[in-house]
C-alpha cells in the first residue's frame, strides 16, 4: 500500500516549536515531511492570521507543496459555525474558511457540523431535531456548491456524545451513524454527495458510550468495534479522509497515538482498506492530554514516533 499517513499541524504545537526551536513555519513543516509524513492538515486559526504573520514565500511554500506531491487540508474553526442552524453569519464564516483554504491550494477543507439547541422546549423534542437536520442539509447543499464551483472537496467530521450533553440543554447532530444517513439520503436528492471525515476515535468514544460501566473494558472495545464496523458498512463509500487517534473510550476525547489506548483501531483500519477506503490516514494529536507519556521528549520526537508506530501498524494490514 502506498504510504497515506498524514498528520493534524495543532496550533499548540507551532507555536510551541516556534518558541522552543525557534523555527518558522516552513521550517515546521519541512521537519514533518522528513519524519515521512505525506500530507498536512492546517488549522484555521493559523491561516487566519497567515497574513499577517508569514511572509509571501512562506505562503508560496505551503501552496506549492501540492506539487511535490504532498496533501494539503484544511480544518475549519469549530467554534464560529453552527451549521444546524439557520442564522446567516454561520455561513459567512464558513464560506471565509473555504476561501482560505482555497487560498492556500488545500485539497479539501473540514467541516464540524453543529448542534441544536433546547433551551425553551424539552431536549427530545423531535420537531426541533428535524428543524436542525434541514438546516444542516439547507446550509451544506449551499456550501458544497460554493466549494466545488472553488475546486475543493468540502467534508463533515463525525463527533461523539458527551456526559454534558443534555446538562447545557444541546443535541449535537453529527454523532449518529443516522444523522449521516440523513444527510447522505437528502443531499443525494439535490444531487450533492456527502463526502465523510471519518475520526476513529469519536467513532470509538460514540460506540463505547452505550456502556455505563466505564471500568468494563471488554464491553467497551466490543461496542467501540460494533459503531466503527457498522459505521464502515452504511457509509464506507462516503468515507473520504480521516482523523486517527487512539482513546481511552471515554469522553476525554484523548486523541492519543495508535497503541497507547485501548481502542480496536487497527481492525478499524483493516476494515476501512477492505472496504475499499482510497483516502489518507491523517493523525490528529492532543498531545497535551498525555504528555507525560514522553517526558523529556521534543514534539518532533512524538511526532516521529507516531508515525512510525502507524507505519507498521498499516504495514502489518497491508
Ligand atoms: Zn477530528
Amino acid at each position: 500500500m502506498k504510504n497515506r499517513i498524514q498528520t493534524f499541524l495543532r496550533e499548540r504545537d507551532i507555536r510551541e516549536m516556534m518558541a522552543k526551536n525557534g523555527y518558522g513555519l516552513q521550517q515546521i513543516i519541512e521537519e514533518m515531511l522528513k519524519i515521512g509524513y505525506k500530507g498536512l492538515q492546517l488549522p484555521e486559526r493559523i491561516a487566519e492570521k497567515i497574513d499577517k504573520y508569514y511572509t509571501p514565500e512562506e505562503i508560496d511554500y505551503i501552496r506549492n507543496l501540492s506539487k511535490k506531491g504532498i496533501q494539503i487540508s484544511f480544518h475549519h474553526d469549530q467554534h464560529n459555525t453552527n451549521l444546524a442552524q439557520k442564522e446567516k453569519i454561520y455561513l459567512v464564516n464558513a464560506k471565509r474558511s473555504i476561501d482560505r483554504a482555497v487560498a492556500l491550494r488545500s485539497d479539501y477543507i473540514v467541516f464540524h457540523l453543529g448542534f441544536v439547541d433546547f433551551d425553551e422546549k424539552p431536549y427530545n423534542t423531535p420537531e426541533v431535531l428535524e428543524e436542525g437536520r434541514k438546516n444542516l442539509v439547507r446550509n451544506l447543499d449551499y456550501l458544497i456548491k460554493y466549494a466545488t464551483k472553488r475546486d475543493i472537496d468540502l467534508t463533515v467530521e463525525n463527533n461523539h456524545k458527551e456526559e454534558y450533553e443534555y446538562v447545557r440543554n444541546t443535541k449535537k447532530i453529527d454523532c449518529e451513524t443516522e444523522d449521516f444517513e440523513y444527510l447522505r439520503d437528502e443531499l443525494e436528492k439535490k444531487g450533492k454527495v456527502i463526502k465523510i471525515n471519518y475520526d476513529t476515535g469519536h467513532g470509538f468514544i460514540q460506540g463505547a458510550w452505550v456502556v455505563k460501566d466505564k471500568r468494563d473494558i471488554k464491553s467497551m472495545v466490543e461496542a467501540a468495534k460494533k459503531f466503527a464496523f457498522s459505521f464502515v458498512d452504511r457509509l464506507g463509500k462516503n468515507i473520504y479522509a480521516t482523523h486517527i487517534s487512539d482513546n481511552t473510550l471515554t469522553s476525554h476525547d484523548d486523541h492519543m497515538i495508535v497503541g497507547d489506548g485501548i481502542a480496536p483501531i487497527k481492525l478499524t483500519l483493516e476494515k476501512m482498506i477492505e472496504s475499499g477506503y482510497q483516502g489518507n490516514f491523517l493523525y490528529e494529536l492532543h498531545l497535551e492530554s498525555w504528555l507525560d507519556k514522553y517526558k523529556g521528549k521534543s514534539i518532533l520526537e512524538i511526532y516521529k514516533i507516531a508515525y512510525e508506530r502507524l507505519l507498521k501498524m498499516l504495514e502489518k494490514i497491508a
